[in-house]
């Protein structure tokens, strides 16, 4: 009989190898809208759910509907895989622009089917409507490369829907099997973002398993519990929630580089999504905030005067 000591990976992988990568449903963005607007009922941030709820309704009629786009390059494609870099890596495409023909699509879309819009939101999407090529990248660049500060707060959601739905068109053309564990498991295997959250599960033959859900393609990948999600640091981590929220949200805070990722426990809240539920719980990050803890997990869907730049003063 042996009593040797398991390791938090070595417990999971004992039991079954989970898949690495778990490719979002075709479905995501209405199912987005659906929690929005489930989120919305009697929440004090009622009319921003429910704004979000018409956002990804807009994702989600693009992406069934997609505007006439450029290939992606198939070589290139399979040169990433073969040496284990995102196939979708943000640098490239952000570069080449075609994400643009998303965004025009989207406003188009967006703006047609919802007509009774509040004049400051009007007036952003007209912003970005009006807005060349050039301050577009810029802008894009500066909200997918974390410098929130950069981008005029009005247009965040919007510019981070259009870029969402983007990358999640072109995820379509992209075979999880063929996506392979990297050695760096803190950015997203397939477009090389940030996660927005963990997601533990709850159904066999998975459940208790950790996946990071990336803030941009929704791409879900394997990433062992217990283990910071930032410095890699496996010392003991805080799980700090409220006891009485509806969300199944816990954010794991790490004692090493004090920041923190929020997690959501579908084995609490089992009708829920990590983006919806972080947007819905956004009080706990202003609790942590006051405990000098650091949001690093951007949210794409979220004005950066939200919450995104506090916790600097470390
Ligand atoms: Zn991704
Ligand atoms: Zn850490």
């Amino acid at each position: 009989m042996s009593s040797k000591i398991l390791e938090p990976g070595e417990i999971e992988s004992a039991a079954m190898t989970p898949p690495f990568v778990q490719l979002p449903p075709i479905d995501l963005f209405s199912k987005r809208a659906e929690r929005f607007a489930a989120l919305a009922e009697g929440h004090p941030m009622a009319a921003y759910l429910n704004l979000l709820d018409k956002i990804c309704r807009a994702q989600q009629a693009v992406l069934d509907n997609p505007p006439e786009l450029p290939e992606l390059d198939n070589a290139r494609i399979s040169a990433s895989l073969t040496h284990d870099m995102p196939p979708l890596a943000v640098d490239t495409l952000l570069h080449e622009n075609d994400w643009q023909i998303q965004l025009d699509a989207w406003l188009e879309v967006f703006e047609t089917s919802n007509k009774d819009l509040p004049d400051a939101v009007r007036a952003a999407l007209q912003r970005l409507r009006q807005a060349d090529t050039a301050q577009r990248h810029t802008w894009a660049a500066a909200l997918l490369g974390g410098r929130f500060s950069e981008v005029p707060e009005a247009l965040v959601p919007f510019l981070g829907a259009a870029l969402q739905l983007a990358w999640r068109h072109w995820l379509k053309s992209i075979d999880a099997e063929s996506i392979r564990e990297r050695e760096d498991q803190t950015e997203c295997p397939c477009c090389g973002s940030l996660p927005v959250a963990g997601v533990i599960r709850h159904r066999r033959p998975i459940d208790g398993v950790r996946y990071l859900l990336c803030s941009l393609c929704a791409t879900e990948w394997h990433y062992v519990r217990l283990k910071c999600s930032h410095c890699l640091s496996t010392r003991e981590l805080d799980y700090l929630h409220f006891d009485d929220s509806p969300h199944g949200i816990k954010a794991e805070a790490c004692p090493d580089c004090h920041t923190y990722l929020k997690q959501l426990y579908l084995e609490i809240a089992p009708n829920g999504e990590a983006l919806t539920a972080d947007l819905a719980s956004l009080d706990l990050d202003l609790c942590l905030a006051e405990q000098n803890l650091q949001r690093r997990a951007p949210n794409l869907l979220l004005a950066p005067g939200g919450e995104g730049e506090q916790g600097e003063h470390n």
